[in-house]
């Protein structure tokens, strides 16, 4: 189901335009990309929109927590519209790919400091990192004896 774009951007006052709606609709069809992939995208349907335009209305959106940014250590920043459930991330060492993990407990901020140094925490940022499935394939085949048939 394609949420509604328009109510999204009415409902923290920024103004609809085509831009914005364009980039909320790629990062819906495409989670976790980077804002290269999401110029792209964005291209595809409004050839003329300006990269500059596209950085704009990322940084519109994830100012008013539409969209959220997810920058693991070593990684180019992702976006995703996929927000406010506090679920986490898992990583590919060797590709980059991310995916999602849903919380561990179901509510922020999900794991427990066992000490919070008089913090009030409301967040854990989680990222488990790891191989994907595609990569995990990829190096079986590689270990597989060469001239096999
Ligand atoms: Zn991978
Ligand atoms: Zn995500």
């Amino acid at each position: 189901m394609t949420p509604d774009f328009e109510a999204q951007l009415r409902s923290v006052s920024l103004r609809v335009t085509r831009p914005r709606l364009a980039v909320l609709k790629a990062l819906h069809d495409h989670p976790h990309v980077d804002t290269e992939t999401v110029i792209s995208l964005v291209r595809v349907e409004h050839p003329t929109v300006s990269h500059q335009a596209v950085y704009d209305v990322l940084r519109a959106l994830t100012d008013t927590g539409l969209v959220r940014r997810i920058q693991p250590a070593g990684v180019t920043a992702r976006y995703e519209s996929r927000v406010g459930d506090n679920h986490h991330h898992v990583v590919c060492r060797s590709c980059g790919t991310i995916a999602d993990v849903d919380c561990a407990v179901g509510h922020s901020p999900c794991l427990t400091a066992s000490d919070d140094r008089g913090y009030a925490v409301d967040e854990a940022e989680v990222v488990f990192w790891g191989t994907c499935p595609d990569c995990s394939a990829d190096h079986t085949a590689e270990d597989q004896p060469a001239g096999r048939t």
